[in-house]
Parts: C-alpha cells; structure tokens; sequence
C-alpha cells in the first residue's frame, strides 16, 4: 500500500476533490473535517475520518495516530482547511476575524507539527499548504482574508526553509478563482454580487479537481525534487 496522506478541509471543495485524486492514485487516507457526513459520502476506501475542528490539536492527534495505526506513517500533509469572509473591516463580525486567522494560519502550523517531526526522522516527506492569489496581492474587502493568505505564504516559505536540510518538502499552492463553497461565509450584499459578478464573468472559475491536479502533479514529483510555489488560476483572471 502507498503511504498515507492527511488532508484538512475534505469536506467540500478542493479538499475533497484532492481526497478523490489521491485515493485513485493508490493512497490511504486522513480526512478532517467537521463534517463527518461530507467526507462519508465521498464514499472512498482505505480511509480514516477525522470530524474535528482543525484547531482541536488533541482531536486531530488522536486521529492521526489512529491513522498510522492502520495506514503507517504520512508521507502528506495538506493542509487546507480554510474560511474566507469577505467585508471591510468596520463591517466585519470579530469572530469571523478570530475564526480565519484559526483557521487558514493557526491550525496550519499547528498540524504541521504533529507531522515534521516524524518526517524529519525519516529524512523524507511533503507539506503542502494552500495559500492564494490573495496571498500575493490585495483586493477590496478582503482585507482579514489577504492577512490570512499573506501570512500563510511567509509561513510556508519559513517552514520550507527549516526543513530543506532534513528531506522535508514544503510548497504552497495559490489558487485564483475556484467554484467552491468558500463563498458562504460571505453575507449577501454588494460585495458577494461583485465577487459573483466577476467570477460569472470569467466563467465561473477553476473546477477543484483542477487544483487537485496540481497538487498530485507536486508530490508525484521524486523527493529531491520541490516546486516551491504554484500559482494556479483561470486563463481568463485578469486580477
Ligand atoms: P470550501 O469552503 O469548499 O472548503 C473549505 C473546507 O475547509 C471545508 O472542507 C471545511 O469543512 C473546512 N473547514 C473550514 N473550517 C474548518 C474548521 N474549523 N475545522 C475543520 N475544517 C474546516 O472551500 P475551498 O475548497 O475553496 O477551500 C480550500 C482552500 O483553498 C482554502 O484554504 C481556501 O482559502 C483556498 N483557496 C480557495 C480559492 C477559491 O476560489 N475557492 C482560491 C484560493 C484559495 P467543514 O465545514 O466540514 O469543517
């Protein structure tokens, strides 16, 4: 059997489509999330479900060493849980502000850690790290979010360099626009209209399984090998 992979976020969107590619590629499975049903209905083998809070460290601990009970050791970590609100920051609930920074940084590093170590040991191993177009450049009412995927890729850049000297590979992927459910955090109103608007006028963005793809493309590559940083995104994104 080939190693295990460990995805946050497999619930919906790029995380359970990153779910599907790996589990047709071979691999046995970690998926977190908080919603267990989600991930059920994937209906894939060779898997452990997590329903967990990604910032629940002993939950996902406890998960993950039920998974290396069964599976062995993770050769992957994607880390990709996250949430996206978008508002000005007058506007903004302060516990959605709390709630991305847990989210899309915190639990990132937290997780991280349970894995490097081991990694480490082994001399071998692959995090990857969802950032974003937003982590490269601002746009309007996305000022938390941006903090978020900002520090997301200084972060990954950080932990890359840490453990280049162990065999360890860290690399983000940066996705433009994506059709997901990362959007239903953001309240109806004008800003939701332009975001869709936009989108709508691009036609309707990147598939997850487009990104999936990149991510499989990343860690198939051999070990001495990294791409450090991919920047995936519509042909048609002019922004
Ligand atoms: P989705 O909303 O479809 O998926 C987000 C996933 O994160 C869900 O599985 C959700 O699961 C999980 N999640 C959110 N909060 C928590 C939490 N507290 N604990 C555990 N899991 C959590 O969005 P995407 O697939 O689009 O997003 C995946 C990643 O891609 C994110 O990091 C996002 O920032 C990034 N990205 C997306 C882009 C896009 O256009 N869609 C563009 C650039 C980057 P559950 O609710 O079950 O807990």
């Amino acid at each position: 059997m080939k190693p295990l992979v460990v995805i946050t976020g497999a619930s919906s969107g790029i995380g359970a489509a990153t779910a599907r590619a790996f589990s047709a590629a071979g691999h046995p499975l970690l998926l977190i999330a908080r919603r267990r049903a989600a991930m059920e209905a994937l209906g894939l083998p060779d898997v452990e479900i997590a329903e967990a809070d990604v910032n629940d460290t002993p939950a996902v601990a406890a998960a993950l060493a039920r998974a290396v009970a069964r599976f062995g050791e993770p050769d992957l970590l994607v880390n990709n849980a996250g949430l996206m609100a978008l508002s000005s920051v007058v506007d903004q609930d302060p516990g959605l502000v709390q709630a991305m920074f847990d989210v899309n940084c915190v639990a990132m590093m937290k997780n991280s850690q349970l894995v490097l170590g081991g990694m480490r040991e082994r001399g071998r191993g692959t995090i990857v790290n969802l950032g974003s177009i937003a982590g490269k450049q601002l746009y309007g009412d996305h000022t938390v979010y941006n903090g978020t995927k900002y520090a997301v890729h200084a972060m990954t850049e950080g932990l890359r360099r840490e453990n280049a000297a162990h065999g360890v590979r860290v690399l983000l992927v940066a996705p433009g626009m994506v059709d997901t459910e990362l959007l239903g955090n953001t309240g109806e109103g004008a800003v939701l209209d332009g975001y869709l608007a936009y989108k709508g006028s691009i036609g309707g963005g990147l598939q997850p399984t487009d990104i999936a793809d990149a991510i499989v493309a990343a860690y198939s590559l051999p070990q001495h090998i990294s791409y450090r940083e991919l920047v995936v995104a519509p042909t048609s994104q002019d922004a």
